[in-house]
């Protein structure tokens, strides 16, 4: 059994600029376990033309350490193509350069690991006995710290996960399912969301010439804009987190469901997409067969009595109450992402009411016991953090939290004003 200062578990972009920054950092003896055979960044939505949400600058490291080797200037600059990035002049690459970055990085790290499945956290003294399934067989290893970082998982709704499969689908696996919807004579997608735009755009260029059915249903009030004012943005800051932590549960909870629009929705670029792909398909043409609408909620998924027709959906419309139906072969959805489990057994971590971690506003999991904790968690924080929590925006920050608690000093410097808008009461106002 190793004994580590810190074991990761789960190597997604946050995990992965934790490793980055603490590279360099050499009284912090760490290791990276990733249950996937490599990085891959949501490949099953690496769609061709796609972009990253935010600015390159919101890469694994530059917003804590801008002299980081594992920035993606330098990788751009160790691959030779600085020099074109320079003149592409685009904030947001394309999501498989970012992909092919993180990999950079995640492959250049001696601390990860790949195909390493955390299967168990257990108290151990103090620490933390940490049980691994690799390749070649259960590993034991002990740590004074543990940093969670396993993510998302599909949000599978409860009517469509016993037909799950390759004609009903969640939208990250798209890519490996796709050529059966772009054959098919009729797909729905589910959701609203920006993955949902992007299989829409996708399906109405691959599949309009040959016809191709398109439904598209959300039980949002419709097909809206992600916020992405620079005011609006302001909301993804170290200092929009600590407010929103500080405020009661019950008023966090109350604020986030009104937020949907910060994080969630389709870019503008996207929705601008979709609409042009619309207007030229009807140049000279009759309508295609595409059904767009909001406030439909899926009831219902049963095999369709229409011969030729794999499913029947059954839809309630939200403001009028009413149900209808509609005949499909393939089913995407877009219905968004939950936290994936923590390896961690019951009772061990504190939990709200909801059953989610309590999660302190240095990322620490809040134990049951109420001892001090050495667990750390990234992107599970979004009721305690609030809409910040999955940002590539903020993935430095919190890393520069954790690592000045992991190091005992402090490594990256921590800013808590950053923008120029103030919550709470304005600073200038107080007493
Ligand atoms: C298609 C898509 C595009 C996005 N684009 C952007 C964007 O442009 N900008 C932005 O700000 N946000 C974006 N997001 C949101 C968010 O940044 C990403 O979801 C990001 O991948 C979250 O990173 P993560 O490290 O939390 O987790 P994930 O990327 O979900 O990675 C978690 C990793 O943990 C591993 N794991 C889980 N459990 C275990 C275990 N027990 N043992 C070992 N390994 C484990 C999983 O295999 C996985 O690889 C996007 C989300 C999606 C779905």
């Amino acid at each position: 059994m190793t004994e580590y200062d810190v074991i990761g578990v789960g190597l997604g972009p946050f995990n992965l600029g934790l490793a980055a920054l603490l590279s360099p950092v050499d009284d912090v003896d760490a290791v990276f376990f990733e249950a996937a055979p490599r990085f891959a960044w949501h490949p099953g939505l690496m769609l061709p033309g796609t972009t990253l949400q935010v600015p390159f600058l919101a890469d694994l490291v530059t917003l804590a350490d801008p002299t980081s080797r594992w920035s993606f200037l330098n990788y751009l600059h160790e691959r030779g193509r600085l020099y074109r990035f320079y003149f592409y002049e685009r904030f947001h690459v394309p999501r498989a350069e970012f992909d092919a970055y993180a990999r950079w990085v995640a492959e250049s790290l001696p601390s990860c690991r790949f195909g390493s499945r955390v299967t168990a956290v257990e108290p151990d003294g103090g620490g933390w006995r940490v049980v691994v399934e690799t390749p070649g067989g259960v590993e034991e290893h002990r740590a004074r710290s543990v940093v969670f970082g396993v993510g998302t998982r599909p949000a599978v709704p409860a009517v469509a996960r016993s037909v799950l499969g390759e004609s009903v689908f969640h939208t990250e696996d798209y890519l490996t399912y796709r050529e059966k919807a772009v054959t098919a004579s009729a797909v729905t997608v589910v959701g609203s969301g920006q993955s949902a735009g992007e299989v829409v755009a996708d399906l109405l260029e691959a599949g309009l010439p040959g016809g191709l059915t398109v439904d598209w249903f959300t039980r949002s009030r419709g097909f809206l804009p992600m916020e992405y004012s620079k005011l609006g943005l302001e909301h993804f800051t170290p200092e929009y987190t600590s407010y929103f932590h500080g405020l009661p549960a019950v008023r966090r909870d109350e604020i986030r469901a009104g937020q949907d629009l910060l994080y969630k929705g389709l870019s503008a670029e996207t929705s601008e997409r979709i609409y042009d792909l619309l207007y030229a398909a009807t140049v000279d043409r009759a309508d295609p067969p595409v059904v767009y609408a909001g406030g439909c909620e899926l009831v219902a998924i049963s095999p369709s009595p229409v011969p030729g027709r794999r499913w029947r959906l059954t839809w309630r419309h939200r403001d009028l109450d009413r149900t209808f139906t509609r005949d499909t072969d393939v089913v995407v959805l877009g219905t968004g992402h939950e936290p994936s489990p923590l390896p961690v057994r019951d009772g061990v971590l504190a939990r709200d009411a909801l059953g989610r971690p309590e999660v302190s506003l240095d990322y620490r999991l809040t134990l049951a016991s109420g001892a001090p904790s050495t667990l750390f968690a990234q992107n599970a924080e979004l009721h305690t953090h609030g809409v910040g929590a999955p940002d590539l925006g903020l993935g430095a920050h919190r890393n520069s939290v954790i690592v000045n608690q992991l190091a005992g000093r402090e490594v990256y410097p921590v800013r808590d004003r950053t923008v120029y808008q103030s919550f709470g009461v304005p600073e200038e106002a107080r007493p």
